[in-house]
């Protein structure tokens, strides 16, 4: 299908076409900027000068304010899942810019949606000539989506920063196997998560896996950027395949930690796994 802003491909690619995609960085016209929102969202907005996306605009009024400042005409929203954090400006968004696609997942539950895709397809931005492919990341919400391209993942509440997205909707290992998804990405991949909870998580991620060294340094590297209340966003994989516990599930320390916590001998994945959420959320 064909817009001026933007056009999705509705074939489903393989994982190696999605891989040729990822491995390109984004346009050098292009920056990415977090716009801060409520207590601790980021709305991303990719923006080349003229054109901008934004991606969870939970509210509109920000997103209006910082176009405006930049001289930037919006010209579509990506949406990963559902909640009002993320979905909250589509409304106001749509009201001031006539015909905005609004590009997210399947269903008809939220709002505004004017393109639903889903695993595979590819979503072009041509107003800022970026290209995405979808992957679904079911685990927070069961329609959870993730934007991938240009050597950088659009995760929503997925993955965070040495954590993950509580389960609301999805089961255990549903999300163990979104975030083996994420994990099977390039190794170099920029990771923008929603929410600013780094330091929270860090101090969760320690009482887990205090001998981490790579934690530790992690640990100072985001004190020292928060005291000076600078984004601790975008991480990139590799750095959270060496911090966060729960792309660590198969670590040994980790596993020796949380069968310690739960009082049972864990031995797969996703036992590890579902009892490292369930020591999150009473943390
Ligand atoms: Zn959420
Ligand atoms: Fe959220």
């Amino acid at each position: 299908m064909q817009h001026n802003n933007f056009i999705v491909s509705e074939y489903r690619n393989t994982i190696c076409e999605q891989m040729m995609t990822s491995m390109q960085g984004f346009p050098t016209s292009v920056k990415v900027t977090p716009i801060p929102a409520f207590t601790d969202n980021y709305i991303w907005c990719l923006h080349n000068g003229t054109q901008a996306v934004v991606v969870d605009p939970g509210d509109a009024a920000p997103v209006l304010a910082f176009c405006k400042e930049q001289k930037l005409i919006l010209s579509a929203i990506l949406i990963t899942h559902h909640h009002r954090d993320h979905t909250g400006g589509i409304a106001a968004l749509a009201a001031a810019i006539t015909d905005l696609p609004v590009i997210g997942p399947r269903g008809s539950h939220i709002n505004g949606i004017t393109k639903s895709v889903a695993q595979g397809d590819i979503v072009k931005l041509t107003a800022i000539g970026c290209e995405f492919s979808v992957l679904e990341v079911p685990g927070h919400t069961l329609d959870h989506i993730a934007f991938v391209g240009h050597n950088a993942l659009f995760c929503g509440d997925t993955l965070f920063a040495a954590g993950c997205g509580r389960l609301f909707e999805g089961t255990p290992g549903q999300m163990h196997r979104s975030l083996s998804k994420i994990k099977r990405l390039p190794p170099g991949t920029a990771i923008y998560c929603t929410h600013e909870y780094t330091e929270a998580n860090v101090k969760f991620a320690l009482a887990v896996d205090p001998e981490n060294e790579h934690l530790q340094a992690y640990s100072d590297w985001v004190a020292s950027n928060r005291a000076k209340d600078t984004p601790t966003l975008p991480t990139d994989l590799t750095t959270q395949c060496n911090v966060n516990p729960f792309l660590r599930c198969h670590d040994n320390n980790v596993v020796k930690s949380v069968s310690q916590y739960a009082g049972l001998e864990l031995s797969d994945e996703i036992a590890v796994f579902t009892q490292l959420r369930k020591w999150k959320d009473n943390f």
